[in-house]
Parts: C-alpha cells; structure tokens; sequence
C-alpha cells in the first residue's frame, strides 16, 4: 500500500488526535506526580546499598570473574613455555613474545620476553582457554590504569604472579574447564617441568630441539 505523504500518521501533537486521555485539575498542576516522586525516592533511601565507595571499599570478585591475564609463576619461575598458542588465538593481537631454548634447563623452553598490550585485551579469555600449560590465566585484578600508551604494555614483570595467589581461578578452571575435555586432558602440575628428550626415547640423544635441527641440516648436506 502506497504512503499518503500529504496526511502523515495520527500522533500525539496532531490536532486530530482524539484517543488522548484528558487531564483532570489536579494532574495538570503535576504536583501528585512530583510528591510520587519524591516517595518513591525516599524509599530507596533504606534499601541495601548496591553501590561501593570505590577505591574505598574494593569488590572482591570472584572465581568466575575474568580480570587481567596474567602469568602463573610456579616455583619462582613462569610456567609459560613460549609456544604461542595464547598469542594466536587472541583476537585483537594482544599479546607478542619470543621463544628461547635453554638445552641445560629441563624446562628448555621460555619466552625471552611476553608483553600484552591492555589496551587491545578484552578480556575475553581466549589466552587461557588455549593455554597447554595453564600458564595464562585471568585474574581478578580490574583496577588497571595507565598515563601513557607504553605503559600499558605488561611485560613480565608485570604479569607473572606466583601460583599462590591465584589459587582461586586455578581451581575454578579445575573444576570447569578440564570437564569438557575429560580427565585425559586435566593439568598436571608436573608436566611444566619436562623435557621434551625426557619425554621422547626414541630420541635418545642429549640435544636440544634446535640442535637436532642443525645436525639433521648436516647430515643431509654430507649425504648430498
Ligand atoms: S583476554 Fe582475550 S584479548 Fe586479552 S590477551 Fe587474552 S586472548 Fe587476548
Ligand atoms: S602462556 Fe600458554 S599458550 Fe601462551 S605461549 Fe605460554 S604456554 Fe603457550
């Protein structure tokens, strides 16, 4: 049906307008309503407060609650072993490292260096879901400002919090996170602290990943 442009649809400015409930003395002086007001006000005045007297008085969240990611720190040390994965799956491209070996070390792997950029983190816990080591997780700190825009990169120093005082969240993730997976996919603590020529015998040799690499690259060149 086609729109009648010289008539418009009735409202309630229009003079035409005759649906309108007329107002009797008393509501076209509005002070009922204001007094309404007012009561309805007052009694608010005795409900629980909602509110808190921030910085006061903090909120503590909880486990659920997905604050700043951080990292774990287990045994004076971050469990993180540079793999990446936190790195990829996050959507605004928060997080950068780089990766360094140690062939003495049984950890062997770590991040020289791990930064996230706060202001691109949304806090959408991406990082943790993927993490194989359960070195990222989300913590309950929220009250995070910054004066400059370097500042609001975290490096290491910022983000690794000994395990201790995350218990919460690990826990929380113990109990919610692994049941979707199943016990085969549950964290074990121990696993952190591996080596990979540890873990593979067939291997059996004392070489780094990297060391390995160049010694099949030699092999090769010789057999050619
Ligand atoms: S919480 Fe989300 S946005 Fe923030 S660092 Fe982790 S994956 Fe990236
Ligand atoms: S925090 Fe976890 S996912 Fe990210 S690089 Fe470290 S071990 Fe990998």
């Amino acid at each position: 049906m086609s729109q009648n442009l010289e008539k418009p649809v009735l409202n309630a400015l229009s003079k035409d307008y005759d649906k309108e409930r007329k107002l009797n003395a008393l509501e076209r002086i509005y002070l009922p309503e204001i007094f309404k007001g007012m009561w309805y006000t007052f009694k608010q005045m005795f409900q629980p407060k909602a509110t808190m007297m921030y910085p006061e008085e903090r909120w503590d969240p909880p486990a659920i609650f997905r604050g700043r990611p951080v990292l774990v720190k287990d045994n004076g040390r971050e469990r993180c072993v540079a793999c990446g994965l936190c790195a990829r799956a996050c959507p605004p491209l928060a997080i950068s490292m780089q990766a360094n070996e140690d062939a003495q070390d049984e950890k062997e792997r770590f991040p020289d260096f791990f930064e996230i950029n706060m202001l691109r983190c949304i806090y959408c816990g991406l990082c943790e879901e993927v993490c194989p080591e359960e070195a990222i997780v989300m913590s309950k700190d929220y009250d995070i400002t910054f004066k400059t825009r370097e500042d609001a990169v975290y490096g290491k120093d910022r983000l690794l919090i000994p395990k201790e005082d995350l218990t919460e969240r690990l826990d929380y993730l113990r109990e919610n996170k692994n049941k979707q997976f199943g016990k085969f996919w549950d964290f074990q603590e121990e696993n952190n602290i591996h080596s990979v020529r540890n873990r593979d015998k067939r291997w059996e040799t004392s070489l780094s990943l990297v060391e390995m690499l160049e010694a099949k690259r030699e092999q090769e060149k010789t057999a050619n």
